[in-house]
Order: C-alpha cells, then structure tokens, then sequence
C-alpha cells in the first residue's frame, strides 16, 4: 500500500446554516482530505496552524494513523474561514477569510516524505500547491482541487500547476468558470487542454463526473433524508478518491470516484468533520455496496 501525500489549509471554520451558527470549529481542505483517506491508506499530512491550534486536534488526527510530522506550528493564528449556507444548503457565500498563518506559508516536505507516490495538493493558493510539487520527486500520481478565488486572482500560477497535474477535480460552477464552457463535454474537453488527463467535475447533491480521454462515468450522490453541513464534501471526496488508489494497488478511476462519493456522503452527514472522526474502513465498504445496490440495472 503507498503512502498519500496530503497538502491544505488546516483551518478554524465559522459556518452558517440552517442548523444555526458553528464557530471555530476545525476545519480545512487537508483535515477533510486527510480524514476521509486516513482509513484507507496512510496519510502524510503537510500544512501549517497557529500557535492556538489545541493540541487535542492534532492528537485526533494522529489517533486517525495521520503522520502530522509535515504540519507546522507557526508564530500567529491558524487560519480562518467563514461562510453562510443558504437555507437550501446548495449555495453558500464567504464572509471572511483570515490567512493568518497561510500568509507566510512556504511548505517544507520533510525529506522522508519526498518520495510520496501519490499526491494530493488539495485548495490552497496555486503557488504554495505548485512549491509542494516541486518537492516530491517522482509521484505516480497527482490529483489537484482549486477554487473560484485562485481563478480570479492567480490563474497564471493556476494554469502553470495544471499542466502539472493528472487529475483535476473542481466543482461545476468553478469547472464552467475556469473553462468558459457551460456543457459537461465541452468544459471537460476544455479543461483537459489545459494539462490534466483526467477531469472529475463535482456537482453536490448531483454526485461527479468523470472525464478521461475516451471515456464518461457517472456517479450519483448517496440520496440521504437530511444533510447537515456540506461543508468539506469535495474535499473527502478527493480524499476518499486518491485513498481508494493508494491502497488498491491498481487504477480502476471508476471504483475510486464510488469510494470518494462514499467518503463526501459521510461527511455531510453531520456538522465538521463529526461525521469522518469515527468513520471506518467498513463503514465505507458498506457504502460502496449500497453506491454498487443503487446504480446496477
Ligand atoms: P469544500 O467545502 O470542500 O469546498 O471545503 C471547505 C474547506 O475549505 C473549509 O474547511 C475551509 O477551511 C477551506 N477553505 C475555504 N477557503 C479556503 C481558501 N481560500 N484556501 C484554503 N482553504 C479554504
């Protein structure tokens, strides 16, 4: 089983929603990625917190089988992000966001780390993703996730770090943004041109699809009676996505998109990462069953 590189904000979240306010809860791309891959494969987490980040956070973390060896504690405050879901919880808007620690953040990955197979360089700015891949010295594969904010602010650095990749994962709107395009094939086609070879698109309550060169799949989402908190699903998406690929010892992209679907539907499960603290191995087995149960015909 190969190791899984993991880079990304490790972050406090303010989130609004339907169920009321949550402040500073832990949050972050690579704490999302990290936790949903953590029982799959093992993770090597590399990002930066403040000096208020409890120690009781990185002992879950470790308690996951994390290796937080590349999470560095810098002088000043971890990360923050704030955002407010709409009632229906399919759109959501940034209130805030605090580099704080991120501002300065040049990622250093230690020496034992470098020969990573798989990588995840999971939403931060293009640059400091970019700086991580410089670092790692032959990966089998490198799957990236950015969003609307490093499109309109760094899509030079964006553009140089997607030809560098093999798999993009974005979600629709971002996906539509980026391309210029509004149909699937299209903006697949598009994105494609710019580097990657595979283009998974995530739609949300939708599921994701996925584009290679001559072929399409098409994963719904888990259909669930109540959604708490979609924050993170694209994240534990990728996590569980790359997870399923460090540890199956192939690369079937298609059991992976199930397995990251799985992953994102636990998430939303409960407020934060609630739901992915105590998710096992056999807990996403089922799940994959029930993805195979509801798309067989
Ligand atoms: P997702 O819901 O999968 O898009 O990811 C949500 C996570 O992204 C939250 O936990 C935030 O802390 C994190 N996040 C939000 N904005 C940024 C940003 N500009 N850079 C890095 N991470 C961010």
């Amino acid at each position: 089983m190969s190791s899984l590189l993991v880079v990304g904000s490790v972050a406090f979240d303010t989130i609004h929603n339907h169920l009321g306010s949550h402040a500073r809860i832990l949050g972050g791309s690579a704490t999302y990625a990290s936790l949903a891959a953590s029982q799959l494969a093992p993770v090597r987490l590399i990002g930066v917190v403040g000096k208020d980040f409890p120690r009781e956070a990185v002992d879950m973390l470790r308690g996951r089988g994390i290796d937080t060896t590349g999470l560095e504690v810098a002088n000043g405050d971890t990360f923050h992000w704030e955002g407010r879901y709409a009632e229906d919880l399919t759109s959501r808007t940034t209130i805030q966001t605090d580099l704080n620690v991120f501002a300065d953040f040049e990622p250093k990955i230690p020496e034992p780390f470098r020969d990573s197979e798989f990588v995840m360089l999971g939403n931060i700015a293009p640059e400091l993703q970019l700086h991580v891949l410089d670092q790692v010295r032959s990966p089998r594969l490198v799957i990236a996730d950015t969003m609307n904010l490093w499109i309109d602010t760094a899509l030079a650095a964006l553009k140089e770090l997607l030809s560098r990749v093999d798999i993009l994962v974005i979600n629709e709107e971002e996906a539509r943004q980026l391309s210029g395009y509004h149909h699937p094939l299209a903006v697949a086609e598009a994105l494609r041109a710019l580097g990657p070879e595979t283009v998974i698109v995530k739609r949300g309550e939708y599921g994701a699809l996925l584009f290679l060169e001559e072929d399409i799949f098409c994963a719904p989402a888990y259909p669930l009676k109540t959604v708490a908190d979609p924050t993170g699903a694209g994240d534990s998406f990728a996590g569980g996505f790359l997870g399923y690929l460090a540890q199956a010892g192939h690369d079937d992209l298609r059991q992976a998109v199930i397995c990251g679907s799985a992953a994102a539907s636990f998430c939303v499960q409960d407020v934060g990462i609630g739901a992915l603290e105590n998710l096992s191995r056999e807990d996403i087995e089922d799940r994959i069953h029930e993805f195979r149960e509801l798309t067989t015909f």
